[in-house]
């Protein structure tokens, strides 16, 4: 029997309907939630996804402030901008498009926006937070991976979980959310990385196998069990001639194989892609209702 398949985009459209309700309720009592969108150089791949985060708060009604920079800008010149961005009474929340053209130092960047501002979740004291099972902002994939789970009503407490990657945006965050002490938690979670031993086998033993690694074909059906739950968060260009652009678009999990297996699969594209950019709508909206009730 072929999986269920897990359609990102439907869920995402049902949380933006959601978002875009509270958005009204948040404008009418004087608080539009406000993002800014600072992309530095034309990288293609950050200048398409960050136009696609433009458009998703229109959808919203999120105000989005669009700041496009040059690859020539210096550090001191981004800092002072976050500055900037972190006294401006308008915006809640501040997304930097990573990776930084070089030169330009990652770390001292995401430092420097006010964690009240951290949409991306990606501040160290989001991640504190997150790890100490306080309120904040959740990293946007983790988040969106965990929200797909929820749509496709599988159980997460109790379950075995195996997770490819240990990155700090993906892997590592969604680790600790899955099995801390919490709703959405509870589950007993195995982390796979490039140094780990007979990851097949982990993998088999898996309820919930979450594929985050960059790299397709990283989870073929021979080692998932029959019935458990595939999420693939992978994104890879391949080669492709008979399409226009030269390239397509795969996941890191062997789909056609992995669906004749798996209960519910995710599919790439149109599976975590459409939740990670729904789920920084969500943080930039509940950030500006935090500051609607500091007003
Ligand atoms: P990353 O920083 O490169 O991390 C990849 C992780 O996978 C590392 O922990 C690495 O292990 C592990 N890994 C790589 N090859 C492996 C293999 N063959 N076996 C086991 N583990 C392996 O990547 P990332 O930023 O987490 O992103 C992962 C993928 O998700 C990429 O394709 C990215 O484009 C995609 N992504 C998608 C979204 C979305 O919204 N859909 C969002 C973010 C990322 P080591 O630690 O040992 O190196």
């Amino acid at each position: 029997m072929s999986a269920k398949i897990i359609d990102g985009n439907q869920i995402a459209s049902e949380i933006r309907e959601e978002l875009a309700q509270k958005t009204r309720v948040l404008t009418d009592s004087g608080v539009r939630p406000g993002l800014a969108v600072v992309l530095v150089g034309e990288n293609p791949a950050s200048v398409s996804y960050v136009t696609a985060k433009e458009r998703d708060c229109e959808k919203v009604g999120i105000l989005s402030r669009d700041i496009r920079l040059s690859a020539q800008t210096t550090q001191e010149e981004l800092i002072s901008l976050i500055h900037e961005l972190n006294e401006d009474e308008e915006i809640d929340g501040i997304l930097v498009q990573l990776p930084l053209p070089q030169g330009l130092d990652e770390e001292a960047v995401i430092q420097t926006i006010h964690p009240d501002k951290d949409v991306d979740g990606f501040h160290p004291e989001s991640i504190g937070r997150l790890v100490l099972n306080l309120d904040g902002f959740l990293p946007c994939t983790p988040h969106g991976v965990l929200k797909m789970l929820e749509a496709s009503e599988t159980p997460i407490e109790g379950s075995d979980v195996v997770i490819v990657g240990r990155s700090r945006i993906v892997g590592a965050p969604l680790a600790n959310l899955m099995f801390r002490k919490a709703s959405g938690g509870n589950a007993t979670v195995t982390v796979c990385h490039t140094r780990t031993k007979d990851m097949a086998e982990k993998v088999r033993q898996a309820d919930i196998v979450v594929a985050a690694a960059g790299r397709p074909n990283t989870v073929t059906a021979d080692m998932v069990k029959k019935g458990a739950v595939v999420i693939d968060v992978g994104v890879n260009r391949v080669e492709d001639a008979t399409r226009k652009r030269g390239y397509r678009l795969v996941g890191d999990v062997d789909f056609e194989s992995v669906k004749d297996v798996a209960s519910a699969i995710s599919p790439v594209p149109g599976g975590v892609g459409p939740l990670t950019r729904a789920m920084l709508l969500w943080n930039t909206v509940s950030s500006a209702q935090k500051r609607l009730e500091r007003s």
